[in-house]
């Protein structure tokens, strides 16, 4: 790890990972310097948590600011909401300047002992190091589980940094990745197992098209010559093109193929054969409680990817792991029963349309009043938004209400092309649930699984299963 006494490391972009990189810089012995363009923001000189750090070589600049800070600090790290195109850091970065991710720049302080499996893919990446998370735990091995998801890896580097008398306890470094945070190719995250789960159309504000999409999450492959598994979705297009160039440097293993893992769903069953690594064995996947088919895909990923890690962790051990497997909370949670036999489940991180269409395949059997609205990310250069695709999962439902921002639009994509279940158009969540609590029947469900984004009516995806969950329970 390089020296960072008396250097300066500008940190572009203070929210959550920004201010934990920051951290980590001051822990490091740097002088820091947090730059965003939100003035609204508060000093974070001033912030408890960089007060009990040695705060005098750290300064907040807010708003507008001089190139310069940038062009004259010796290392610069870009949170992953900030895109590169921004304050000349293409440039900075082509012209040689130490410009890193965050997540780099903790890789880069965590001891090489710590093995790093990574997750990435468009859906279920929270789910799958979650579960990871919960087998490597259960087995009793020291694991920090974060990255997009929760707490920052910066956290457990500045918690390194901070005690090295310690001896470092840490095994393992479940790390959820974005295309964000793949956006500066990585020199020190280099993790011995990394996953891509799948990949369908999303984020394209940002990376505009398909294959750019899937070139940054193949960036994770970028370092397998030491790497134990590389384990990526079988049959996709973009993936397949993206991954191309890194043939040289690993044999993949296949979601969905052999070799890899491939599930029998109806008998419940994941097959494993990864010769290169000695696996072939089966998981039981009868016995688990978390609600959908796709989290047969993601507990069995993570399955394979903690055997991968060599931390003698057995695949044929995580068989007495799957019941207890819980997933984090907005995803195809139960979260009441009311008193008229309605059962309401939260899958509010159904952001996205192939999200709700994989939540909406594992209420099989399941009759529900489906809540679908918010905003809708528009699909770059295509005609539909894709709601379409909803049709065949919720034929057979109770009925469809539609709210929120694109509401209307989702009523018409959905009516236009023959919904043969009936289709309610409400203003917003608040309403939608008055009207499912009206047409919901004893036995039934109500399921908010939204297939958009939440930025019409609420902070966050959190937020929106929050109110949905206390009107739920005011029933
Ligand atoms: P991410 O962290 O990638 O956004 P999550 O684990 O939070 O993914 O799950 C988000 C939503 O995606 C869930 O609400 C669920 O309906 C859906 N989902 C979860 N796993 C998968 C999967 N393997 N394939 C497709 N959709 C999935």
């Amino acid at each position: 790890r390089q020296d960072l006494k008396g250097r300066t490391v500008a940190v572009v972009g203070l929210g959550i990972s920004g201010k934990a990189a920051a951290r980590l810089a001051l822990a490091r012995g740097a002088s820091v310097v947090g730059i965003d363009q939100d003035e609204s923001l508060s000093s974070l000189e001033h912030d408890p948590s960089f007060m009990v750090l040695n705060s005098t070589g750290f300064k907040t600049v807010l708003g507008n600011f001089d190139w310069n800070l940038l062009n004259d600090a010796d290392v610069v790290v870009v949170s992953p909401g900030v895109p590169l195109e921004k304050y000349g850091l293409s440039y900075l970065l082509q012209s040689g300047k130490q410009v890193m991710s965050e997540l780099d720049f903790a890789a880069e302080a965590l001891p090489k002992s710590v093995k790093i499996l990574a997750v990435t893919g468009t859906n279920g990446k929270s789910t799958t190091v979650t579960f990871a998370g919960q087998m490597l735990n259960h087995f009793g091995i020291d694991t920090f589980v974060g990255g997009n998801l929760g707490t920052s890896l910066s956290e457990a580097a500045i918690q390194h940094v901070t005690s090295p008398a310690q001896e470092c306890k840490l095994k393992v470094a479940v790390v959820e990745v974005s295309s964000y945070q793949m956006a500066i190719p990585c020199v020190y995250f280099r993790p011995s197992v990394s996953v891509v789960l799948n990949l369908t159309p999303d984020h394209l504000e940002r990376h505009k098209t398909m294959l750019d999409y899937a070139e940054h999450k193949c960036r994770l492959f970028s370092h397998m010559t030491n790497a134990k598994l590389g384990l990526l979705s079988f049959g996709n297009q973009h993936l397949d093109e993206a991954v191309k160039k890194y043939w040289n440097k690993f044999n993949p293993a296949w979601i969905g193929a052999f070799p890899g893992l491939e599930i029998d769903t109806e008998a419940k069953i994941a097959t494993f054969k990864v010769p290169d690594i000695g696996i072939e064995s089966q998981l039981q996947l009868g016995s688990m409680r978390a609600m959908g088919k796709h989290n047969y895909y993601n507990a069995a990923v993570a399955a394979l990817s903690v055997a991968g890690l060599d931390v003698s962790v057995h695949i044929e051990d995580i068989n007495s792991t799957i019941e207890k497997l819980r997933p984090p909370p907005h995803r195809m949670q139960v979260v009441h029963k009311d008193i008229h036999g309605v059962t309401w489940v939260d899958d509010s991180k159904a952001t996205n349309v192939e999200a709700t269409y994989a939540g909406l395949m594992g209420l099989k059997g399941q009759k529900s009043v489906i809540l679908l609205g918010g905003l809708a990310k528009v699909l770059v250069g295509q005609v539909s938004n894709g709601f379409e695709e909803l049709i065949e999962p919720l034929t057979g439902h109770r009925c469809v209400i539609t709210f929120g921002a694109s509401g209307a639009m989702i009523h018409q994509e959905l009516s236009g092309n023959g919904l043969d279940i009936p289709c309610i158009q409400a203003t917003n969540l608040k309403d939608a649930v008055e009207q499912a609590r009206k047409v919901a029947k004893h036995g039934d469900a109500i399921v908010l699984s939204p297939a958009c984004a939440s930025f019409d009516e609420f902070r966050n995806f959190e937020h929106r299963g929050m109110v949905f969950q206390e009107l739920a329970l005011s029933s």
